[in-house]
């Protein structure tokens, strides 16, 4: 699994999980998005009915399935997790919508990338709680509708824009999940190091949470660097000198920007003179698929004012070729 440009070990998947929030409180920020679920989870919950289906988008590693098992959890549902790519064929979504027990939560991640035949049988099934299923084959075969219990689906996706719209109309609660302050991510990180058992300053939690790129993900992939950093080269408390020493080291730059935005930035800048470049150029100049360029590097080079996104293409700001200790082509018209 791919977190913000390197591989996860198993090991680093259990303590993620172990560092996840469990109940809307003890979930840092998103404003938005928390205070319209606490309202929509608590009628829904007087009232014993299913929630409203949820779509969370927003770049990864942003809480969204964090949120998901919030909701089922303050719902006091199960909730039962699988993904768009995972979900081949029709019988294996009917498998799992079958055996979802009453106002029970479906989290369904990437969702964008579910087969059409398999979304077609999700549309009755969030409309009516019904599906449409084939028994039989060749000229015996027949469809028969099969009653499901009411549940609450939540998808997860990078872009809302790539879901089909039939599939989005059928959410009722929209939720865009956005990047985090620093002072939210030290409030994370913070947190974070207390569960690890970690001494930190309040200095070194915000040094790292300024350089975790908006993203609480980073910010605990950081802090578990940082701490192994200052056990071996310090006294093992995490201070300011210690943090930035260790993100120097792991290449993250005062910005937070990693190699990847930094190699992006870099191929905009010196071989296509600052853009605007397409995006399938700037994918063959990096080696990097377009995907992976378009939903984990670019949002926050865009967010931060590094790059924009124009019809022509991508474009280098001011701020991006400044930051490479170089003019920008707009300093030297006059
Ligand atoms: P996504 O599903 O959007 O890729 P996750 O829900 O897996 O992101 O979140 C990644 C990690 O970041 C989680 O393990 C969790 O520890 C942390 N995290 C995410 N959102 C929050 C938050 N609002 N408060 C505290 N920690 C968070």
């Amino acid at each position: 699994r791919v977190i913000g440009g390197s591989v996860a070990s198993p090991q680093e998947d259990v303590l993620e999980r172990a560092l996840r929030p469990k109940d809307l409180d003890t979930y840092v920020g998103q404003t938005k998005a928390r205070e319209q679920l606490e309202i929509f989870i608590r009628a829904a919950k007087n009232r014993s009915e299913a929630l409203d289906h949820v779509l969370l988008f927003g770049p990864p590693g942003l809480g969204k399935t964090t949120l998901s098992h919030i909701v089922a959890n303050e719902l006091g549902v199960n909730l039962r997790q699988t993904s768009g790519p995972v979900l081949e064929k029709p019988k294996d979504l009917a498998a799992i919508l079958t055996n979802l027990e009453r106002n029970d939560v479906l989290f369904i991640d990437e969702i964008h990338r579910l087969s059409p035949v398999v979304e077609e049988i999700l549309y009755p099934a969030l409309e009516d709680y019904q599906i449409d299923i084939m028994i039989g084959e060749g000229p015996a075969a027949r469809s028969i509708k099969l009653d499901l219990q009411p549940f609450t689906l939540v998808g997860a996706t990078t872009r809302a824009g790539m879901l089909t719209n039939p599939l989005r109309d059928r959410f009722g609660i929209v939720a865009r999940l956005e990047f985090y302050t620093s002072e939210e991510l030290t409030r994370i990180v913070t947190r974070s190091a207390g569960l690890l058992g970690a001494p930190i300053d309040a200095e070194g939690a915000l040094e790292v949470a300024r350089r975790s790129r908006g993203t609480p993900r980073i910010a605990n992939r950081l802090l578990r660097r940082v701490r192994d950093y200052a056990e071996v080269k310090g006294s093992g408390r995490i201070t300011r000198e210690m943090a930035d020493l260790a993100l120097a080291m792991l290449d993250v730059d005062p910005l937070g920007f990693d190699v990847m935005d930094r190699k992006l930035l870099d191929a905009i800048i010196h071989r296509f003179d600052g853009g605007p470049v397409g995006l399938d150029n700037v994918a063959a100049a990096i080696g990097e698929e377009r995907d992976t360029i378009e939903d984990v590097i670019e949002p926050y080079l865009i967010q931060q004012g590094f790059l924009q996104r124009t019809p022509r293409g991508r474009i280098a700001t001011a701020q991006a070729f400044r930051h490479f200790g170089l003019t920008p082509p707009s300093d030297n018209v006059q």
